[in-house]
């Protein structure tokens, strides 16, 4: 169904400004109408009524037509994103694996008997869809940011409205069609496009919506929170991160450089889990920075289908802007900029919104360069003395999304990882995810968890029934 709204925006590819797509634009009315659709599916329809495993097939099938459609799917997603082509790829392959887990995972935890501790009473624990989902997606993943939501409250059997990006909203377009392809029933699933102050607002403070599930910036999150508090409404939030990567000096050095780079530099840094901060031990500082230094000036910058391009631009003008600046606020508190720190030289990058790596050298601690999220290309570095030392600097955060550590001592690594205070841990890696694994951060990074059997446990309320299975009078009150 169309926006009745009659507005439309025009999308465009971050690599080189060329139109991709021209899009309906909802209003609010467009998103109460959405909202309205799957109230009734909810209340109404026969969805609810539907087996998990019937649902479970569902997303298999789902997950059959993303695997056929990769190449249009992730055509698509870097036309909007500016993304190489082979990284939509592997986020395609990240995509159906999630509809996949989630559909083998439905209907295979039917709750639990409790034990009343009573002979003549039973009781058990079920688990029922929570109702109406108001979803609200970024622009860095966006099918894949999605998937981790639709494919959960699916299984759960809720419905749902998503609102992806702005930026980004040709995937999300797409994933409707093979939604209905493999059987989704008409207003299970809505689509709403547009702004976030206008769509996404209707989405967190409206009535019918029982839960809003976020994906995005904390200051937005902290908007949704407040704007969902007048209903009481559940709220997941999925938001930034300021994640440490601590390298030991008995780490194996080509591994540690290596997953440094790759840890900051993927994507232009506009990973909620990228390794923003570097904090090195001392003795291996100089040795790691001016490498990471050498090697981050011969990275190839390029548009999406560029074979030879190792990332890419930034996602719009405004971002580009926004990374200037807090590269010039962090020189002006006294970082040392050792490279990048400005745009690419060329024609081939004139109508793009590149942005070279650049790494910020010797920060302090709890600067504007390490307690702001940068979401570009930008690696501060920090150093430590000792195991203690890296735990207090890489805790020193009031985001808490991800953090890897790096040594070759793994008695070191398990207690470092135990003592992160970060919702993910990776010992002598960095970004591997598992659709299996719960993601979601500590403190200022988010509320909730996604993946995993507790990703499916946001979209279900638990309702404990009693049954007393000897009903007698208890004369509580005489009645005299
Ligand atoms: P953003 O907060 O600007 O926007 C995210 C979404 O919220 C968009 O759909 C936007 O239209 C909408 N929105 C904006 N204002 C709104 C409002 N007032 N009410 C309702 N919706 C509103 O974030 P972004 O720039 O799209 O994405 C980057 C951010 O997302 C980064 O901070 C990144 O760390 C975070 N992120 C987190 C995760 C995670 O898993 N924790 C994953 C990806 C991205």
């Amino acid at each position: 169904m169309h926006a009745e709204s009659g507005r439309t925006r025009d999308i465009h590819c971050p690599a080189d400004g060329s139109p991709v797509a021209t899009v309906d634009e909802a209003d609010r009315a467009d998103v109460e109408k959405a909202i309205a659709a799957a109230r009734r599916a909810f209340d109404e329809g026969s969805w609810t009524a539907t087996s998990p495993w019937d649902r479970g097939d569902l997303l298999l099938r789902v997950s059959d037509i993303l695997v056929r459609d990769k190449a249009e799917f992730a055509r698509a997603e870097s036309l909007d994103t500016g993304k190489r082509l082979v990284e939509s790829e592997y986020d395609m392959d990240d995509i159906a694996a999630c509809f996949r887990y989630y559909g083998k995972i439905a209907g295979t935890d039917a709750g639990r008997v409790v034990d009343t501790g009573n002979p003549d009473a039973i009781s058990r624990v079920q688990y029922e869809p929570v109702g109406v989902c108001g979803m609200i997606t970024p622009w860095n993943y966006p099918l894949l940011q999605v998937a981790w939501k639709v494919a959960p409250a699916i299984a759960a059997g809720d419905t749902f409205v998503l609102k992806p990006s702005e930026l980004t909203p040709s995937t999300a377009i797409l994933l409707m069609r093979a939604l209905a392809e493999a059987g989704l029933p008409a207003g299970v699933g809505n689509l709403v496009l547009g702004a976030g102050a206008e769509v996404g607002a209707v989405l967190s403070e409206h009535p019918d919506v029982d839960l809003v599930s976020f994906t995005g910036g904390l200051h937005t999150g902290r908007r949704i929170s407040a704007a969902a508090a007048g209903t009481v409404k559940k709220v997941a939030l999925e938001l930034g991160g300021k994640n440490p990567n601590v390298v030991f000096a008995d780490a194996d050095f080509e591994t540690a450089v290596d997953y440094a780079m790759m840890a900051i530099f993927l994507h232009s840094g506009q990973v909620c889990s990228a390794g923003a901060r570097l904090i090195v031990q001392d003795e291996l500082h100089d040795r790691l920075v001016d490498e990471i230094v050498r090697r981050a000036e011969k990275i190839r910058i390029g548009g999406p289908f560029d074979a030879n391009a190792e990332t890419g631009p930034l996602i719009s003008a405004a971002h580009r802007e926004k990374v200037e600046d807090y590269v010039a606020k962090s020189i002006a508190e006294g970082a040392v900029l050792r490279t990048g720190g400005r745009r690419p030289e060329g024609e081939e990058y004139a109508n793009g919104y590149y942005y070279l790596p650049t790494v910020l050298d010797e920060v302090e601690q709890g600067s504007y360069a390490v307690t702001e999220e940068s979401f570009g290309p930008v690696l501060t570095v920090e150093r430590f003395t000792d195991e203690d030392d890296a735990v207090r600097i890489a805790n020193d955060t009031h985001y808490g999304l991800a953090g890897a550590v790096f040594t070759s001592d793994p008695g070191k690594a398990q207690r470092v990882a135990n003592r992160l205070r970060h919702g993910t841990v990776w010992i002598n890696d960095f970004h591997p995810y598992l659709p299996q694994a719960e993601w979601g951060g500590y403190k200022q990074s988010g509320i909730g968890r996604e993946l995993g059997r507790a990703g499916l446990g946001e979209y279900q309320e638990a309702k404990h029934v009693y049954h007393n299975l000897r009903p007698q009078p208890q004369q509580w009150f005489s009645g005299e």
